[in-house]
C-alpha cells in the first residue's frame, strides 16, 4: 500500500467540519480586525528564506525542503510565511498605499522529526501588520490572537512575552552572551556547541539538562535593552494591561528566527504535551531591508492549525461530523430512474438538498440510508404514486405523511 509521506496527513472528509470550524473562526476574527487575505506561492526562490529567516536558524539550516527545478533554479517549499509575505509586499509596492493589515492560511513544510503536534506538512494561520513601529501595532496583533483563541472557546492558556530590543541592544547582549557561553563551552551539549558561533540565542531555547544549568545563570537580554527598546517594551506591557490581556514576561523567550526585534511572544497550552506552543510571533523591523526593501517596521504572528485542533479536541469544543440533508428519495420500483432523476433535479434546482439511492438497494436499505444521512424528509415514489401524480412525503421527525405534488414540495417544506 502506498502511504502518505512521513510527517504528513490526509485530511479526510470526516475531519473537514473541524477544519472548517477553525478556518471560519480565523477568517471572522480577521474580518473583525479589518485584515485582508493574501496568498503567495507554496514555493519560493530559496534566498527568500535564507536571507529572511536566517542562515543560522534551525529552519534554514536543517529543516527546509529545497530542490533544484528543471531549469537549475534553487527552490524551497515555504517553511513559514513572513519572509514570503514581505517579499510579496516589496515586489508589489504594497506599502505605497500605507499600513497593510494582511492575513494568510495554508500549508507549510519543515523537515522535522514527527511527533504529536509536529508534522512535516502542517498548516498555519497568521496575520501581519506592516508599516507601524508603534506599540499599538504589537497590541493589535496580540489581541487578534487572543480574540481568535477565545472565539474558539479556549480559556486555559499562557501568553509569554519578551523583548529582544533593537539591533544595537541585541548586538551588545550577543557579545556578552557569547563570552559567557564560551567560558562554559565544555559543559554545553554538542548541538549547543555548534550553535555557539552561528546562533547563540537559540541555545537559550535548548531543552538539554546540561545546557539548562548553564542557561539558568546566563545574562538576560532584558538587562541590555537601551532606553528606546525599554520604552517600547514598557508601553507594550502597559497597553496589554489596559485591555486586560494577561501575560508573563519570559526573559529567555527568543523564538527560533533571526528576523525578530523588540516584542516576541508565544502562546502555550497545557493540553498539548511536549509541543506546548500553539502560536507565536513578534516584531520584525529589519526584515524588509534584509530582503532588499525600504525600512518598514512590522509585527505579526502565526498559529498552528493542527495544534489548535488538538487543544479544541481535548476540550471537546469541536463540532461533530453530522450529516444532514433535506430529502432522501426512496423508490419502491427499480424501473423509474427517469422519474427519480427528474424529481431530484427539480428539488435541487429549488435549493433543496436531495439524495437518492444509486445502487438499486432494497426499500429497507434505502430507509436505513435516509436515517444515517439525517434526512428531514423522505419522498416515496412507487408505481401507485406515479399513477396518481402525488408522492408520499414523510416527515422523519414526526413520522407524519402527506400526499403531495412535486411542485408543491418547496413551498410546503419551507413553510414548516
Ligand atoms: P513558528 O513559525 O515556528 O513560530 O511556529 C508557529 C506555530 O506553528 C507554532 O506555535 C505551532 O503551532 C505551529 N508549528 C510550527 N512548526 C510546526 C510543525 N512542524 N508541525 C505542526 N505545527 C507546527
Amino acid at each position: 500500500m502506498i502511504r502518505t509521506p512521513r510527517g504528513t496527513k490526509d485530511i479526510l472528509p470526516s475531519d473537514m467540519k473541524k477544519w472548517n470550524f477553525i478556518e471560519q473562526k480565523f477568517a471572522e476574527t480577521c474580518k473583525l480586525f479589518s485584515y485582508k487575505e493574501i496568498r503567495t506561492p507554496i514555493f519560493e526562490n530559496t534566498e527568500v528564506f535564507s536571507g529572511g529567516v536566517g542562515e543560522g536558524t534551525d529552519i534554514v539550516g536543517k529543516e527546509m525542503y529545497t530542490f533544484d527545478d528543471r531549469g537549475g533554479n534553487q527552490m524551497t517549499l515555504r517553511p513559514e510565511m513572513t519572509a514570503s509575505l514581505v517579499r510579496s509586499a516589496i515586489e508589489h509596492n504594497l506599502m505605497d498605499t500605507g499600513v497593510q493589515r494582511l492575513w494568510y492560511y495554508g500549508p507549510f513544510f519543515r523537515y522535522e522529526r514527527p511527533q504529536k503536534g509536529r508534522q512535516r506538512q502542517f498548516h498555519q494561520f497568521g496575520a501581519e501588520l506592516l508599516g507601524s513601529a508603534s506599540p499599538m501595532a504589537d497590541i493589535e496583533i496580540i489581541s487578534l490572537c487572543t480574540q481568535l483563541i477565545s472565539s474558539c472557546g479556549i480559556r486555559n492558556y499562557k501568553l509569554l512575552l519578551n523583548s529582544l530590543g533593537n539591533k544595537s541592544s541585541r548586538a551588545k547582549y550577543l557579545s556578552n552572551l557569547k563570552d559567557y557561553l564560551k567560558d562554559n563551552r565544555d559543559n554545553l551539549s554538542e548541538v549547543s556547541q555548534t550553535r555557539l558561533e552561528q546562533n547563540p540565542l537559540r541555545i537559550l531555547d535548548s531543552k538539554s539538562p546540561d545546557d539548562r544549568k548553564i542557561i539558568d545563570s546566563a545574562p538576560l537580554l532584558i538587562n541590555f535593552l537601551d532606553d528606546k527598546s525599554s520604552d517600547h517594551f514598557a508601553k507594550v506591557k502597559e497597553l496589554l494591561s489596559t485591555i486586560n490581556i494577561n501575560y508573563e514576561v519570559e526573559p529567555k523567550l527568543v523564538r527560533g528566527l533571526d528576523y525578530y526585534s523588540h516584542t516576541v511572544f508565544e502562546f502555550q497550552s497545557t493540553s498539548l504535551g511536549a509541543q506546548d506552543a500553539f502560536g507565536g510571533g513578534g516584531r520584525y523591523n529589519e526584515l524588509f531591508e534584509q530582503l532588499g526593501g525600504k525600512n518598514v517596521p512590522a509585527v505579526g504572528f502565526a498559529m498552528g492549525a493542527e495544534r489548535l485542533l488538538l487543544i479544541l479536541e481535548s476540550l471537546g469544543k469541536l463540532p461533530k461530523d453530522e450529516e444532514c440533508i433535506d430529502i432522501y428519495i426512496i423508490s419502491a420500483d427499480k424501473n423509474i430512474e427517469d422519474i427519480i432523476c427528474k424529481t431530484r433535479d427539480y428539488l435541487l434546482s429549488e435549493n433543496i438538498s436531495t439524495l437518492c439511492d444509486i445502487n438499486s438497494r432494497s426499500f429497507k436499505a434505502q430507509f436505513k440510508e435516509a436515517n444515517k444521512l439525517n434526512a428531514k424528509w423522505v419522498l416515496i415514489i412507487g408505481t401507485n404514486e406515479i399513477e396518481s401524480g402525488k408522492f408520499t412525503l414523510k416527515n422523519m421527525q414526526t413520522s407524519e405523511q402527506i400526499e403531495i405534488l412535486i411542485s408543491e414540495i418547496p413551498s410546503y417544506i419551507n413553510k414548516l
